[in-house]
């Protein structure tokens, strides 16, 4: 990386609380919102501002006093600059166990910065054509029959592929229901909601039946046995969720899942989410981007690095009301990354960062 010579510049780092209003209630197996709480960042250098997120859904056990007290112990001081991109994010890692949003908020916010003192885009840096990214899904929650329909009937037009919440009470009526007005391929994502094998696989089978696709953890995280053999009597790819946090976790998995669902704020960010995708396609496993509800901040920031992996669930930003940033958009189904440096992203509304 180039990095501007005899700058006297030091690196700053600040940050916000921002809440993010959900368009509609959210349900997923065992939970139900309206707001998400996150922290934005902003890392200063040379005239020059990178920046980062930490989406915090309350089940992950972050929150945005956590994530400040955490953003005040990084010390970039000791640091010239942003090029030494893996030392510096080595020490954020080091600073506390955990944390992980907390610590992808330093690392998005690192990245942006990098990639906008080199002038290029990461997906250019992580050599992608940003084209060339999976359809991504778009969520719909637990719900009732006519809220289902009304969600679906939104997305028409816009997605070439749904993903649904199961693992509520009734799973093939609201496959039904999303049947009765689309015929969009469906992923189904159970978050463990799903506890006895064989019930599970004749779900599956049954849901293959119906054009589902793919299955993201049907059961409990732990319970790798029954996976394992699920997944294996499966017609259909079983993808790790829950089951799976960081790069240290992918190697158990293999042949318990299909593939795994890699998501920045579980797994410190960009740099180690990459790390994961060719470790697991070195695996033979398959690999897909995953979002929390986010701002366009942490999407674009996913967005970089997801050309060519087999499945993509980035519609976080489309599912919230304020947006605080611009950056990648849907086009035709996909979430794109622009062509701008660093992430690709720009507030479009004035952002108070303290430090
Ligand atoms: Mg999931």
């Amino acid at each position: 990386m180039t990095v501007r010579k005899n700058s006297s510049s030091t690196m700053k780092l600040s940050w916000a609380r921002y809440d993010l209003e959900l368009c509609h209630t959210f349900t997923i197996s065992g939970f139900s919102r309206k707001t998400t709480p996150i922290v934005l960042t902003k890392i200063e250098y040379d005239g020059l501002a990178g920046y980062g997120e930490a989406s915090l859904p309350p089940y992950l056990g972050e929150t945005q006093a956590s994530v400040i007290e955490f953003l005040k112990k990084v010390d970039l001081s000791a640091f010239p600059d942003p090029g030494g991109l893996d030392e510096i994010l080595e020490y954020v890692d080091g600073i506390a166990v955990n944390n992980t949003a907390a610590k992808a908020s330093v690392d998005i916010a690192l990245h942006d910065l990098a990639g906008k003192i080199d002038g290029l885009p990461w997906y250019k840096r992580y050599g992608l054509d940003r084209a060339d990214v999976p359809d991504t899904t778009f969520t719909i929650g637990i719900d009732s029959d006519d809220v289902v329909r009304e969600k679906t009937l939104e997305a028409m037009g816009r997605f070439n592929i749904l993903k649904v919440k199961v693992g509520g009470p009734d799973d093939k009526r609201m496959i039904e229901a999303i049947r009765s007005v689309t015929c969009l391929p469906l992923a189904v994502d159970a978050n463990q909601g799903w506890k006895d094998r064989l019930a599970a696989l004749d779900t599956i089978y049954w849901m293959k039946d119906k054009g589902v696709v793919m299955v993201e953890q049907p059961m409990p995280k732990l319970d790798l046995d029954n996976i394992s053999r699920l997944t294996e009597e499966s017609p259909l790819p079983i993808f790790a969720d829950e089951s799976l946090q960081r790069l240290a976790d992918i190697e158990r998995l293999k042949g318990v899942f299909s593939g795994i669902n890699i998501k920045l704020m579980k797994c410190t960010g960009m740099r180690e989410a990459w790390r994961m995708r060719r470790v697991a396609e070195a695996l033979g496993m398959k690999v897909m981007m995953g979002c929390m509800t986010e701002t366009s901040c942490a999407i674009s920031a996913a967005s970089q690095l997801c050309s060519g992996m087999d499945f993509a669930d980035l519609d976080g930003a489309l599912l919230i009301a304020n947006d605080c940033f611009d950056g990648a958009r849907l086009q035709s189904g996909k979430i794109i990354a622009n062509d701008l440096p660093g992430i690709g992203v720009l507030p479009n509304q004035k952002i108070n960062f303290a430090y």
